[in-house]
């Protein structure tokens, strides 16, 4: 994996770690290395699919988020789309991995991409851009509270 690329992880796990801190209930349980993977032969056990056409594919069994390196290297991609096509708009940067991770992780016991998962996904791109704008997001450290989920 190229330098990008495990740069891009640590801003997914990031991301990851403050929707948890926020929203404990509504997202899995972020194990450091083990949760978000880059797509790899050597992942593709874990990850359980062998074809990735998607940016990223969210594994509703082991609750891993799965991203094509491609994605967390060039950072370019079209926006998640809320209303109609003209959402779809070109993402690019950190902001590209944040929204998508703000997407995959809206798919938590959340199923398709109707009302509940657009609802839940608006939620977390709003916290993350509230995030970025207040500096949170470029702290050092972020604390994650104790998981309360079952
Ligand atoms: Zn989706």
């Amino acid at each position: 994996m190229n330098k990008n690329v495990i740069q891009g992880l640590d801003i997914c796990y990031k991301t990851a770690n403050i929707l948890k801190s926020s929203y404990p209930n509504e997202i899995m349980k972020i194990k450091p290395n083990d949760t978000i993977l880059a797509f790899s032969k050597q992942t593709t056990r874990k990850a359980r699919t062998k074809n990735m056409n998607a940016y990223a594919f969210y594994d509703r069994k082991t609750h891993r988020v799965i991203i094509k390196q491609k994605v967390l290297d060039k950072r370019l991609i079209l926006r998640t789309k809320v209303k109609n096509q003209s959402d779809r708009i070109m993402l690019s940067g950190n902001w590209a991995i944040i929204e998508l991770m703000s997407h995959e992780l809206a798919h938590h016991r959340t199923k398709g991409h109707a009302k509940g998962f657009k609802i839940k996904y608006k939620k977390f791109v709003n916290h993350m851009a509230q995030s970025v704008m207040s500096g949170e997001f470029y702290c050092e450290k972020i604390s994650v509270k104790e998981s309360v989920q079952k």
